[in-house]
């Protein structure tokens, strides 16, 4: 596979990659922006490029049809009770396995490439994240890049930060990290070849980006046609699109959306990472780990973002499970030295590794 540009000449930042063999030692080159202790704030809005009627028509249902499924699933629970596990562990165990997709498969494994496996579970953990409708691989992949590029500066996709001070432009900024990025033009109009062209000519990838629309119906099918099998019913049938689809992806939307938003406003930093990336103990449980987020600013490339025994990372353990059965190699972690040096406080106590 051909390796991911450092360095773009044209910007002061650092695209975010996998560093090569030679610059495992150290992942300080990964990092964003140079290392400024923490952006200033815009006085202004930053002006996004702005994205047709046609994408914001289609982010629109992407946004509420999932909302008004978990109204409908509330209203369901609210009606009978929890009449039938099985709606909630479709709920649950979708939501699982498609946000650990996007967390194991497009972020630490395509996006970051922290670390490397064998065809079948890379196709196994992509296609769990596709189920997620969250964009397809390309497109999720490439506007996280850029994200780590940019992060919480100019250019960033979806800082909270560049609407500028005061409490009333801290909401904008808060809604504009969270869905409102999702309307401009950072999502459709994303240049592939610039952000991810270590990704764009692989086949299989290209395939799931070609067909994508396919993928999310999918999504939305697989559930209701185990309702239906299930339970042999037209109503079974109906909850499993209800609670199986629409309601899970509502929760892992919202779960992945809130790294954005909140874990760049709410939590502690322990590590210098150029941006207000934050620490957040709900969201490393909630998030499958990514919510140790000044962590994963801090290293990038790391496939382990809970980097303390205590913080707990769902996707960190399944990864060191694969690799303790050889299903994973070339798992990436930072080095001692590169912890202490990024510290906020490097004279207080040694980091803990494993
Ligand atoms: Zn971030
Ligand atoms: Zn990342």
């Amino acid at each position: 596979m051909a390796t991911a540009p450092s360095r773009d000449t044209d910007e002061t930042s650092v695209v975010v990659t996998a560093p090569s063999s030679e610059e495992e030692s150290s992942l300080e080159r990964t990092t964003a922006l140079p290392l400024t202790e923490m952006p200033t704030a815009a006085q202004e809005d930053i002006e996004f490029e702005p994205a047709p009627v046609s994408h914001k028509i289609i982010m629109a249902f992407a946004v509420v049809l999932p909302f008004i499924g978990c109204i409908a699933a509330i209203v369901h629970l609210w009606q009978y009770g929890l009449v039938n596990w099985l709606y909630i562990g479709m709920l649950v165990g979708g939501w699982v396995l498609t946000g650990m997709g996007i967390t194991i498969g497009f972020h630490r494994m395509l996006t970051h490439r922290s670390f490397e496996t064998i065809g079948l579970i890379r196709g196994f953990w992509m296609a769990m994240g596709t189920l997620a409708v969250e964009g397809s691989p390309l497109v999720w992949c490439a506007v996280h890049r850029k994200h780590h590029q940019c992060s919480d500066h100019e250019g960033d996709p979806h800082s909270p930060h560049l609407h500028g001070k005061g409490w009333w432009r801290g909401v904008k900024g808060f809604v504009h990290a969270h869905t409102g990025w999702l309307f401009t033009g950072f999502w459709c109009k994303i240049d592939l070849k610039r952000y991810v062209p270590d990704l764009v000519d692989d086949d299989l990838l290209r395939l799931v980006d070609r067909y994508y629309y396919l993928c999310v119906a999918m999504s939305l099918a697989i559930p209701a046609v185990l309702g239906g099998l299930i339970t042999m019913t037209w109503y079974g049938a109906l909850l499993g699109f209800i609670w199986g689809g629409l309601a899970r992806i509502f929760v892992t939307h919202h779960v992945t959306w809130s790294i954005n938003s909140i874990c760049h406003i709410f939590g502690g930093r322990e590590f210098k990472s150029g941006d207000d990336s934050r620490n957040n103990l709900i969201f490393g449980i909630f998030a499958h780990g990514e919510g140790w987020h000044n962590n994963h600013h801090a290293f990038p490339t790391s496939a382990r973002h809970g980097l303390r025994w205590w913080q707990f990372d769902s996707s960190w353990i399944v990864i060191r499970t694969m690799q303790l059965v050889g299903l994973a190699w070339d798992v990436r972690l930072p080095s001692k030295e590169a912890m202490l040096k990024k510290r906020h406080n490097a004279q207080s106590t040694a980091i803990t590794e494993e």
